[in-house]
């Protein structure tokens, strides 16, 4: 089955009582069992839910797992997948994740004795060198936040397996449609469903994937227990949103290509970040382990003033955090996303005052470059 049909139809039947074609909002916390010990596979809606267990089948089909799990956000998702971990821990992770899973990590789980080391992964070598003993997890996005640096699938998967680490893709720039990480080997692969998924900037979900069928229990154990399920009706959400991913994908992807070309002639541009450009570094990497480069874009204004005025005069820009929804959302990292990644440490990693970060959205590209045209004037 194609990704579109997938998208549409996996997971999904017509429901039983009705013949509804669209899955039901089970609005519901508990099920009334017909005697002890016996009910129809739901008990109790923090274990699952039927809209939720929907969507939790049509995201392992898009990502080639077995199972899947959905919950309230995308941080409470990597926040399950790091209690697969124990006191004492070692983790490995992309130098440019997120802003919030560094939070998580450095400011929030350091206190329970983990330890998270930041490296730049788009040289395994540099992962070689990090490990230590107590090493346990390695932890990447590709491309990563906020600029756009490819790290190499394959080769993070063998070194896992070869040393027993568990491997995690956070998978929420590329999506689903445009790269898969379990077919390289990943063992977990985690998204903020919040973005391109669901797609319409109108609610917040993580969702997670994976085959191993001892790692998926462990962590089913631990989504109970620890709660942070996704509602049934933002899971309702997600899945009307799914249906359109591909078609979505398709136009960020076009789009976004426009735009980085023209962005890449503007003489006032230092730099520009995008995996489909033949100057990025890894273009060839990008190609070989993604299908389209995604619809994420970064630049380099030169300064924070440079920034600021542009930022300011956007007019169909949003100004605005996030990002995959189909309105094109305009964002300043260092200030931003980024605020928690101590000034140095931004610096390092290429997170500069004038780095201005792109959602690209679906609108027709001549307005949106009519408007970073005009934006760009006032620089
Ligand atoms: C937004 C985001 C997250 C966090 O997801 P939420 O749904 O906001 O909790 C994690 N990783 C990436 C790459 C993101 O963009």
């Amino acid at each position: 089955m194609g990704f579109s049909t997938k998208a549409i139809h996996a997971g999904i039947e017509p429901d039983p009582s009705t013949g509804s074609i669209m899955t039901p909002i089970h609005l519901t916390s508990t099920y009334v069992q017909e005697e002890l010990g016996k009910n129809k596979g739901y008990e109790y809606s923090r274990v699952s839910n039927p809209t939720r267990a929907v969507l939790e089948k049509n995201i392992a089909a898009l990502e080639n797992g077995a199972a899947g799990l959905a919950f309230a956000s995308g941080m409470a998702a990597e926040t399950a997948i790091f209690h697969l971990l124990a006191s004492g821990d070692h983790v490995i992770l992309s130098r440019n994740v997120y802003g919030g899973t560094y939070r998580l990590g450095k400011l929030v789980l350091n206190n329970f004795q983990l330890d998270f080391e930041f490296v730049d992964t788009t040289d395994i070598d540099n992962v070689k060198n990090a490990i230590k003993p107590n090493t346990k997890m390695v932890f990447i996005e590709t491309p990563t936040n906020p600029t756009m640096e490819i790290t190499d699938l394959s080769a993070v998967a063998r070194l896992c397996k070869q040393n027993k680490f568990i491997s995690v893709v956070d998978n929420t720039f590329a999506t689903p449609y445009a790269q898969n990480p379990l077919d390289f080997g990943i063992d977990i692969v985690v998204h903020s469903a919040t973005k391109y998924i669901n797609g319409h900037s109108d609610m917040l979900g993580g969702l997670v994937v994976l085959n191993d069928s001892a790692l998926t229990e462990r962590l089913r154990f631990i989504q109970k227990s620890t709660g942070g399920v996704m509602s049934p009706f933002d899971a309702w959400q997600c899945l009307r949103g799914i249906k359109t991913l591909a078609v979505r994908m398709d136009r960020h992807h076009t789009n976004a290509m426009e735009v980085a070309l023209w962005l890449s002639k503007q003489r006032r541009i230092k730099k520009v970040n995008y995996p489909g450009l033949i100057t990025h570094p890894q273009h060839r990497l990008a190609q070989k382990q993604m299908r389209g480069f995604g619809g994420m874009i970064s630049f380099d204004l030169g300064s924070l003033d440079r920034a600021k005025t542009f930022l300011k005069s956007v007019r169909l820009c949003a100004l605005a955090e996030s990002l995959g929804g189909v309105e094109t959302l305009i964002s300043h990292p260092a200030t931003m996303t980024h605020a928690s990644v101590p000034p140095e440490d931004r610096k390092a990693i290429g997170v500069t005052d004038g780095l201005v970060r792109i959602s690209v959205g679906i609108e027709d590209v001549v307005d949106i470059i009519d408007d970073l045209k005009q934006a760009l004037a006032k620089v």
